[in-house]
């Protein structure tokens, strides 16, 4: 059974064959009957959606709007909305309704696109099961012993269970790609800057990078049109002018150049994950693409490099909590200090607690030099990498996640195993990058995703060869069992 694509609802919607009203009644009633199990959703936002679908139905019946008007998607959790609460997964702000709305969410309104609801993450983005959420873990679609990965794991079990054909994601570590790798379905990074971080919840802000799961790489290139573009309220944003992506996926892959690295195809790497990722680069040569083995000698620097830099910024970004400001207030309270300490240790889960102290350790004097400097010092090399490589390539490819999804508890016990999940997601944050991962087959029943990796605000390119790819197979069209569309 296969799953409508944004694509295909855009055309169903401008062709009056159904009305944005129906279509977003479907996709409620979906998560209605699924989410109890998934449990995707923190917040469904019904009664807006259904008042945002007849205004969407009001413009369509002019023959006003644009491609995305009309059609259902859902925000991570981690994006303000303005009158809607905004959890980060935490209980630290269980009750935080913010008084604005994030840039993407203000241009995807504009676009016309009706919000269901807020999807389930691991606390502040800090995870790759969706474990370390305050309003509980949310299980794989494909397998509900399983988790979809993280931390944007709501959104892409949302998208693969055929609740939503859309939703909203972050990427700092591979929070959209490793979801997505996982649940079966595409998961779009734009580079560094590409998307305003204005309003969204910040965890690393070198690294953190708004994004989008879909179903098929075209329904990306779609919805990053309306999402991407400079913001003056985000002094990161990047002042390039966004192409039209949804004209550049279409063009041929004859002659192009695809790298993969050595370093990807490592002992840790699954070998049916690493089959299927062979099979997809010959798809890719049969489009006339040419395969070159290229060199990521520092990849292997990428882990212990994102563990200080990400903690280091967490810890700084995570000190306007204090309990006065934001969220969660401890009550009963002796002193000012008290205040502090007590909101932090009530309103804080066990993995972000670890990391703001991992995070003030790196950053501290005497340590600085030895650690945070160091973790700079490798950043660089790890970019440098990827600049060499674009020099002979168009294109990176490889694995997005060493295993297929794993079970849910299997790693929660041990930190190391949880963050070498990140191994092949991670050096493209460090690089600023933008990344893709599309469903390129099965191993063991369960989705595994490829990873096509590209050159600074090359979403073009990375869309294009993800399209191309989506043009020649279909598993990104197959459905988890008992998921119909
Ligand atoms: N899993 C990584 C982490 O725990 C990445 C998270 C992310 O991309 N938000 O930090």
């Amino acid at each position: 059974m296969e799953r409508p694509t944004v694509a295909a609802l855009s055309r169903a919607l401008r062709g009056r064959e159904l009305s944005s009203r129906e279509l977003t009644r479907r996709y409620l009633d979906a998560i209605a009957e699924r989410d109890g199990k998934i449990n995707a959703f923190v917040t469904v936002t019904a009664e807006q959606a259904l008042a945002a679908a007849d205004v969407a139905d009001g413009l369509l019946a002019r023959g006003a709007g644009g491609p995305l008007t009309g059609i259902p998607f859902a925000h991570k959790d981690i994006f303000c909305t303005r009158g809607v609460r905004t959890t980060c997964g935490s209980k630290m702000l269980e009750n935080f309704v913010a008084p604005y709305d994030a840039t993407v969410v203000e241009r995807m309104a504009a676009a016309g696109l009706v919000m269901v609801g807020k999807t389930n993450m691991d606390e502040f983005a800090m995870g790759s099961s969706n474990e370390t959420s305050y309003f509980g873990p949310v299980r794989n679609p494909w397998d509900a012993a399983r988790s979809p990965g993280g931390s944007s794991g709501g959104s892409a079990a949302a998208v693969a269970a055929g609740m939503v054909p859309a939703a909203t994601g972050t990427d700092t570590g591979g929070s959209i790609r490793q979801p997505a790798a996982l649940t079966g379905i595409t998961g779009f990074k734009p580079t560094y800057g590409r998307v305003s971080r204005y309003g969204m919840i910040a965890f690393a802000s070198s690294l953190d990078q708004a994004g989008i799961f879909t179903v098929s790489a075209e329904d990306a290139a779609l919805v990053i049109e309306a999402m991407a573009g400079f913001d003056p309220r985000d002094s990161t944003s990047a002042d390039v002018p966004a192409p039209a992506y949804s004209h550049e996926i279409l063009a041929s892959l004859e002659g192009k150049r695809i790298g993969v690295p050595p370093e990807f195809f490592d002992e840790g790497l699954d070998p049916d994950c690493a089959a299927r990722v062979r099979e997809a680069l010959q798809v890719f040569e049969s489009l006339g693409a040419r395969i070159v083995e290229i060199p990521l000698p520092h990849l292997n620097l990428s882990i212990p490099t994102y563990y200080i830099v990400a903690p280091a910024e967490c810890s700084s970004n995570l000190a306007r909590f204090d309990g006065v400001r934001f969220g969660h207030r401890a009550e009963g309270v002796s002193s000012l200090e008290d205040l502090y300490k007590r909101s932090r240790q009530e309103g804080f889960g066990a993995e972000v607690k670890r990391r703001i102290m991992t995070g003030t350790y790196v950053l501290s004097a005497g340590y600085y030099d030895a650690y945070y400097l160091q973790a700079l010092k490798a950043r660089r090399l790890i970019a440098d990498d990827f600049r060499r490589a674009f020099d002979e390539v168009d294109i990176i490819a490889g694995p997005t996640s060493p295993t297929p999804a794993f079970g849910l508890g299997e790693k929660t016990a041990d930190p190391v195993q949880m963050y070498l999940n990140d191994i092949y997601t991670i050096a493209v944050n460090l690089a600023g990058l933008p990344g893709v991962s599309v469903p390129c087959g099965l191993a063991r029943g369960l989705p595994v995703g490829l990873q096509l990796i590209g050159p600074a605000f090359a979403e073009g390119t990375v869309l294009n060869f993800a399209h191309q790819y989506q043009q020649a197979t279909d598993w990104h069209l197959q459905v988890p069992p008992g998921m119909a569309a």
